[in-house]
């Protein structure tokens, strides 16, 4: 995965990598409030608890998988919003070479990966996210993390997430949330997947 590194001390907005009406199955509105509302408020509060932390000028990850309460919760969100944001596009929908090789060996097809990853979004009780990672045997998993959990507090890579908090789709999609998560393959851009391997 790509590390956020802090500028002159303070972590930056990111700007997103597509235009706000490119993705068609997340909306502006949506996009308006998740990116520059929400994002924004975890990285002013991580800005805001960092100093007298002891992690002043550590790179996001590490921030992630030392800090514990308020801090933990600010950097994780701002972490997991940026693997978010930064996964979506207008191609790549499908992936190929190794990480095509990678799901059809540890799920079986594109598919029943799918499915599974699906079903763990579905079936995670309250705000969270479901992940994708490399676990430390090269193999891929899926896991729940309630909150702003993030997968490299278990020791995996992270690589793919959706963002299953009822403000990433309730403007588009209302309580469905199954049929947000399945929209979402469709903008899924897998060479920003494989980049994270
Ligand atoms: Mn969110």
């Amino acid at each position: 995965m790509r590390d956020i590194l802090p500028v002159n001390g303070v972590f930056e907005m990111m700007q997103l990598p597509y235009a706000a009406d490119a993705l068609q199955v997340i909306s502006v509105g949506t996009l308006s409030f998740h990116h520059g509302k929400h994002l924004k408020a975890y990285v002013d509060n991580l800005n805001r608890l960092l100093p007298g932390s002891g992690l002043e000028g550590k790179p996001i990850s590490e921030i992630v998988k030392q800090s514990e309460g308020g801090l933990f919760n600010n950097a994780g969100q701002v972490l997991n919003h940026v693997m978010y944001f930064e996964q979506f596009g207008t191609e790549h929908h499908e992936p190929t070479g190794k990480m095509l090789e990678m799901i059809v060996r540890d799920f079986g097809s594109f598919e029943a990966f799918k499915k599974e990853f699906e079903q763990k979004g579905a079936t995670l009780f309250g705000s969270g996210w479901v992940w994708l990672s490399l676990n430390g045997e090269g193999r891929l998993v899926i896991t729940q993390e309630a909150n702003a959990g993030n997968p490299l507090r278990s020791g995996l890579t992270p690589l793919l997430t959706f963002d299953v908090w009822e403000h990433a789709y309730y403007i588009d999609y209302q309580n469905r949330r199954p049929d947000y998560l399945s929209a979402l393959w469709q903008i899924v851009d897998w060479q920003v997947v494989e980049s994270r391997l």
